[in-house]
């Protein structure tokens, strides 16, 4: 019985015959690859009494897409329609056009990256992007390593080597599962010295570890992720910066997010200026409100900074060409006043989210069920918590098969399942995504004709 369903399959060489396959243009082993894998399947299904041997063209069309997924890169882009502004599993920020243009212009040939223009000799690879830092933040030095945990390890080997260090019970956080900062302190050869309680910690809790003999240096981290609420104490990072001078000891901060003066951030929300102006350094990431690419940078006072650069692990620890071509055309944006798209994403009205939703919505229901409905993003990324995003989005029926076939097109296109719907945000598609969209739908559509 099995034997007869079997011999049912097409050969190989009919299967590629056929002319979607071989007007295809897709190169041939790819071709030999995917109808490889496609009869496989069929044959263990066949055995399986789980299905029949389709017509020929129906298969070949099956080989068609198969080939196509196998040629495409493993690492791509995709919509971003689940409403999370700095998705870490999504690649945290899209880099804005300038930033985008600078990386394509520093990969395509050589680079003037340690060469110095002006007068034909070496040159520093940061210098750009150092001087840009200083204008921005007004701090007297500034330096970039590869993430901000790398910036948090090079902050503490260097400035804190073998030296206990006071962080308060309530930031000892940990980020995205893997970035912990009792871990990373341990790693750094600093000694972790608790003071205060999860929810409450005084400036003499600071005093006590450092009168005592068994801190040497303060460091303060922004819990980026979660929010602590109701009865909480923590202390400014101005009255730590009078503690540390007091003791001459240094103050070291681990501000996660990054946010760059006045932005779409709440008005008591930290930002690199207040924390740079009182710590000895301060670090943060480059791909959180920033919204650049991952990067860790590094502000604060002159001494401190150049220590810092000076030191074996930078070199280990050094930017590439491609992201610190992005990150200067980033800073060159944020000088320019141009916001970059993690910015304009976090500060559209409501109202434009609404009209956007609503217009997706109309351009979409003659090819599955949908409306425009409102719905809750987040900031994401370690930015802050506990602000709810309100948004809007399209919501879309039958929403798990949909979401199967949206996230398996050619451009991925990755929203949420709620409440039996599947619903696309519209804050995080960036301009003229929706075509993605209508494309896809429209091809889903044609699979059920
Ligand atoms: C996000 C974050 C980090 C890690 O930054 P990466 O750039 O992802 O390495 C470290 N500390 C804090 C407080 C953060 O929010």
């Amino acid at each position: 019985m099995a034997g007869s369903v079997l011999s049912a399959l097409p050969r190989m060489d009919a299967l590629l015959a056929c002319p979607i396959l071989a007007e295809s243009g897709l190169p041939r082993p790819l071709q030999k690859a995917a109808a490889g894998r496609v009869l496989e399947q069929l044959r263990q299904a066949l055995r399986a009494g789980e299905a029949s041997v389709p017509e020929l063209a129906r298969l070949a069309e099956q080989v068609r897409r198969t080939a196509e997924a196998l040629a495409r890169p493993g690492l791509g882009r995709v919509v971003n329609a689940t409403g999370v502004v700095l998705h870490t599993n999504l690649g945290r920020a899209p880099l804005s056009r300038r930033a985008a243009a600078a990386v394509a212009g520093a990969a395509a040939g050589y680079a003037n990256l340690e060469y110095d223009l002006s007068t034909g000799g070496r040159g520093s690879r940061t210098a750009r992007v150092e001087e840009l830092l200083r204008a921005l933040t007004g701090a007297e030095g500034a330096f970039a390593v590869n993430n901000n945990a790398a910036a948090v390890f090079l902050m503490l080997s260097v400035l804190a080597p073998g030296a206990g260090v006071a962080i308060s019970r309530g930031e000892l956080v940990e980020i995205g599962g893997s970035f912990r900062v009792p871990d990373v302190m341990a790693r750094s050869g600093a000694k972790l010295v608790e003071v205060g309680t999860t929810n409450k910690t005084r400036l003499s809790d600071y005093e006590q570890a450092l009168m005592s003999g068994q801190a040497q240096a303060l460091l303060k981290v922004h819990p980026g992720n979660f929010k602590v609420v109701g009865f909480t104490q923590s202390v400014e990072v101005e009255q730590l910066a009078a503690l540390a001078g007091r003791y001459h000891v240094p103050l070291l901060c681990d501000l996660g997010s990054g946010a760059l003066g006045p932005g779409p951030w709440p008005r008591d929300y930290p930002t690199v200026e207040a924390w740079g102006a009182a710590a000895d350094v301060v670090c943060f990431s480059g791909d959180k409100l920033l919204g650049g690419p991952q990067a860790g940078i590094l502000v604060g006072k002159g001494e401190a900074v150049r220590r810092l650069k000076a030191d074996p692990l930078a070199r280990a620890l050094r930017l590439d060409k491609l992201s610190l071509a992005a990150l200067e055309a980033t800073l060159l944006d944020w000088r320019d006043g141009v916001a970059v798209p993690v910015r304009a994403m976090l500060e559209v009205p409501l109202e434009q989210l609404r009209q956007r939703a609503e217009g997706l919505a109309a351009r979409l229901s003659p090819l599955c069920s949908c409306r425009a409905v409102e719905t809750t993003g987040e900031a994401g990324g370690g930015a802050l918590p506990g602000e709810a995003l309100p948004s809007w989005a399209v919501a879309l029926e039958p929403a798990e098969e949909l979401e199967a076939f949206l996230r398996g097109w050619s451009t991925p296109i990755l929203g949420r399942l709620h409440r039996g719907k599947l619903l696309l945000d519209v804050r995080t598609l960036l301009p003229g995504e929706e075509e993605f969209i209508l494309a896809a739908l429209a091809a889903w559509k044609g699979e059920k004709a």
